[in-house]
C-alpha cells in the first residue's frame, strides 16, 4: 500500500490553510469527568488517529466535536484567511443501526439519511442521479440498487463513507472503522480514505486499535485516556513511555509488536 502523507507546507501558518482546533475540551457525564483539558490540532488534508484503551473517551471526543454533547472549551474550524466557524462534520459511527434482514436498498437508505439533513432533497430521477454521484465519490455507483443487508463489510463501509461525505464536510470522523474488517478490506478502506482526503482536502479523524498500520496512514497519532497523554508522529507515540504504560506493550519503530 502506498499512502501519500499530506505535508502541511513548512512555515505555513494556519492562516494559509484550514484547520480544526480543539482547545481545553472537557466533558462530564453522570458526575464523572470523561474528558479534561483535551487539546487537538489538525490541518486539512491530514489523517489523525486517536488511540486509547476502551473507556478512554474516544467516542465521547468525537460526539463533542459533532456537537452532540455539552462540553467546556472550544471547538473551532479555521478557514484559510483566519475566519473561524463551527466545523461541518461527516460521521461514520462505530456500529451503524440497521437491520440486515430489512429489504431496504442503498438508494432508499441513502435518501432517508440525507432527507434528515438540511440539504435540498430531489425526488425521482434527480434523486437517483444525486445518490449515484455521491456513491461515485467512493467508486460505489454500482451499489445503488443492492440491498443494504447484502453488502459485504467493505461495500457497507463505502456506502457509509459516501453518506458521511454528503454534504462535503470540513472534518470526517470515523469511529473504529477498521474493527471487524479483514486485512484486504482494511487496506482498501485506508486507500479510499487517503484518496478522499486528497480529493476533497478535508481532515480525517479516526479511532483505531490497529497499531500496526498507523505509520502507513496516519500523519499524527493522539494517545487519549481522559486527556491527551501524548501526541505526535506515529513512531514517536508508539515508542513513548506513555504508550507503554497504557498498553503494557513495547512496539518497535516499525509499528510491529516484537
Ligand atoms: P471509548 O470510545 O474510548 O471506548 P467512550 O467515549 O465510549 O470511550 O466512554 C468513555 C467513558 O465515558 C466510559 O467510562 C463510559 O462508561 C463513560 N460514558 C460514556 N457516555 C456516558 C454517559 N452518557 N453517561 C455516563 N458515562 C458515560
Ligand atoms: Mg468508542
Amino acid at each position: 500500500m502506498t499512502v501519500r502523507k499530506h505535508i502541511h507546507p513548512p512555515g505555513a501558518s494556519c492562516h494559509d490553510a484550514c484547520c480544526l482546533r480543539v482547545t481545553n475540551l472537557g466533558v462530564t457525564a453522570g458526575g464523572a469527568d470523561i474528558l479534561t483539558g483535551v487539546d487537538l490540532h489538525m490541518h486539512c488534508g491530514q489523517i489523525v488517529a486517536v488511540i486509547g484503551p476502551n473507556g478512554a473517551g474516544k467516542s465521547t471526543l468525537f460526539k463533542a466535536i459533532l456537537g452532540q454533547l455539552p462540553h467546556t472549551g472550544t471547538i473551532e474550524f479555521e478557514q484559510a484567511g483566519g475566519k473561524r466557524t463551527r466545523p461541518l462534520v461527516g460521521y461514520v459511527p462505530q456500529s451503524p443501526a440497521f437491520d440486515r434482514g430489512d429489504p431496504v436498498s442503498v438508494l432508499d437508505f441513502f435518501a432517508a439519511a440525507i432527507s434528515r439533513r438540511p440539504v435540498f432533497l430531489p425526488t425521482g430521477k434527480a434523486l437517483r442521479r444525486k445518490v449515484t454521484s455521491c456513491l461515485e465519490r467512493v467508486h460505489g455507483g454500482e451499489l445503488i440498487d443492492k440491498r443494504m443487508g447484502a453488502l459485504s463489510g467493505g461495500e457497507l463501509q463505502r456506502v457509509l463513507l459516501a453518506m458521511a461525505l454528503e454534504p462535503l464536510p470540513h472534518v470526517l470522523i470515523l469511529d473504529e472503522p477498521l474493527s471487524g474488517v479483514d486485512i484486504t478490506g482494511e487496506h482498501q478502506l485506508l486507500e479510499m480514505l487517503d484518496e478522499v482526503r486528497t480529493n476533497f482536502d478535508l481532515s480525517i479523524l479516526l479511532s483505531t486499535h490497529d497499531f500496526a498500520t498507523l505509520e502507513q496512514f496516519a500523519d499524527k497519532v493522539i494517545l487519549l485516556r481522559h486527556t491527551v497523554l501524548r501526541a505526535g508522529k506515529p513512531a514517536e507515540v508508539l515508542t513513548s513511555p506513555e504508550f507503554q504504560e497504557v498498553f503494557h506493550l513495547k512496539v518497535s519503530a516499525g509499528g510491529e509488536r516484537p
